[in-house]
């Protein structure tokens, strides 16, 4: 029997109601949607990134199990946040129209012909892929500067404001969630204010490879040429995907020869300096020297606090400013994980109906942290077991028996708890060594010791003494 992505959401969701909170399922579940189904993926969205990822995070496992039951075969189940039509503007990326064959410039004679032969069929859908747009929220103005980011910054307000004149190409370079494809995106934003009729494009460099890939299968690799090169300004995002792969470096290469020749600007990113990218050809690295290459580097603490502030304010949250301190000071690496952050705390806050108190915050980012570190197993399932009937005073093989006394289930519970937190087995694995539960049993246990740790007072520091015990480190009596 096939299903259809909404039936199979609705049979899911019936399955997995009896084993989730009320308010969780309300929360997290009740408004989400079935976008497609393939063979062993359902796909389904939220109504915002923070909904997705805690979605995912906390009952991916559980929604895929009940997937895999129903449809007797392996399932995955992604979880993609709804795209709100303020986070994406409509269309201010103009395209110019295809080809004027008198326009070709120089680098098409020479261009390669071994790729430009039909390939294999591909759907003709693709060639249309949707062409992203600039993020509305990428602007000048939202774009915190700190002694981080200062000279990038500047670059890229010059460049903007006199394109193709200063620095060609424009580079910014640097780890991931630096804030460069946000810089890239606020030149178009402003080339864009400057002369409403400029002709601007983003792409990635991977949608650049694609997009030139449909267009050799569907003939139309002048168009694909002509589109590009007749840009004024051309935004690529994330060279360093162009490593290895030839011919789309070789089409690249003619690309920038044309814009640069016609004084185009030229934006590019990556995640290193140009002479730094291995497995680009010499041509094209010696031409990413010839203007601006600049790197974004980590924030300092101030520069973390002013974002958090600013962030705050454009999306209308109150957050107190010890909070601000706290995740500042806990979150050092990226400007993505200033933002994951706030999301989990207002994720969490929200879960649990708890104000974002500075002792919240702080317990909440430890946990983020400890669960984001590789852990060494410091103990093992059968210890745990062991530590726990002790603990509970009942026997440590009545835990995988089918006993039900009070004091048993409750050390059960307890103990598949810790196993999941200390030693992150998955859930079916728990079940089997507790005489074979199954994992959805599981799961309701875990959330069972979740809420009353929450709750009991009392309860919460016999786990978190266990929790001592077993792994030598103070335990976290927040849930997650
Ligand atoms: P990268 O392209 O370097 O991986 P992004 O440009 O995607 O990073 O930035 C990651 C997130 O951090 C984005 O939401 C972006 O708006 C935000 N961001 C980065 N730097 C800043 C900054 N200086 N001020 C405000 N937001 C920033
Ligand atoms: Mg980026």
């Amino acid at each position: 029997m096939e299903m259809t992505a909404a039936e199979l959401w609705e049979h899911i969701r019936s399955a997995v109601r009896e084993s989730i909170p009320d308010h969780a399922y309300a929360s997290w579940i009740g408004g989400v949607a079935a976008l497609a189904l393939t063979d062993d993926e359902l796909v389904l969205e939220a109504g915002n990134r923070f909904k997705a990822e805690w979605l995912e995070d906390k009952y991916g496992e559980l929604l895929e199990a009940r997937g895999t039951d129903i449809l007797r075969r392996r399932l995955k189940v992604t979880v993609r946040a709804s795209t709100s039509p303020d986070a994406f503007a409509p269309p201010s990326v103009r395209l110019a129209p295809p080809a004027h064959a008198s326009t070709a410039p120089d680098g098409l004679r020479d261009a390669p012909r071994s790729w430009a032969h039909p390939g294999p069929s591909m759907p003709l859908e693709d060639a249309r892929s949707p062409r992203p747009s600039l993020n509305q929220r990428y602007t000048f103005e939202r774009f915190v500067v700190g002694t981080n980011n200062q000279l990038a910054t500047a670059a890229a307000g010059a460049a903007a404001d006199r394109p193709g004149r200063l620095y060609n190409p424009l580079v910014f370079y640097g780890g991931v969630g630096l804030g460069k494809t946000h810089l890239m995106h606020a030149i178009g934003h402003q080339v864009l204010r400057n002369n409403p009729d400029a002709r601007v494009a983003y792409v990635s460099a991977e949608q650049f490879m694609n997009e030139m890939i449909t267009a050799i299968q569907r003939g139309a690799t002048a168009q694909f040429r002509a589109r590009y090169r007749e840009m004024d300004v051309l935004l690529v995002d994330d060279v360093q995907f162009l490593k290895g792969k030839e011919s789309t470096q070789d089409e690249f290469f003619h690309t920038f020869n044309a814009l640069y020749d016609s004084h185009r600007q030229i934006v590019l990113t990556g995640d290193r300096p140009p002479q730094e990218m291995e497995g680009v050809e010499e041509r094209l690295v010696s031409r990413f020297e010839w203007g601006l290459a600049v790197d974004l580097r980590p924030p300092d603490l101030e520069t973390r606090i002013a974002i958090l502030r600013r962030k705050a304010e454009d999306e209308g949250l109150v957050l107190d400013p010890d909070v601000i301190e706290c995740i500042a000071h806990s979150c050092t690496t990226s400007v993505r994980e200033l933002e994951g952050a706030v999301i989990k705390l207002l994720a969490v806050s929200s879960v649990w109906n708890k104000e974002i108190t500075p002792d919240f915050a702080s317990r909440v980012l430890d946990l983020r942290r400890r669960e984001r570190e590789p852990r060494q197993p410091q103990t093992s399932p059968e210890r745990i077991k062991e530590e726990t009937a002790q603990a509970w005073r009942v026997r440590a093989d009545a835990l995988s028996a089918k006993t039900r006394t009070r004091s048993v289930t409750e050390a059960r519970h307890v103990a598949m708890y810790v196993m999941r937190h200390v030693l992150e087995l998955p859930l079916a694995e728990i079940g089997n060594r507790f005489g074979g539960r199954d994992h959805s049993t599981v799961l309701y246990s875990i959330r069972k010791v979740e809420q009353r740790m929450e709750d009991d007072r009392e309860f919460r520091t016999r786990v978190s003494d266990l929790l001592q015990t077993l792994t030598g480190t103070p335990a976290d009596p927040m849930v997650h």
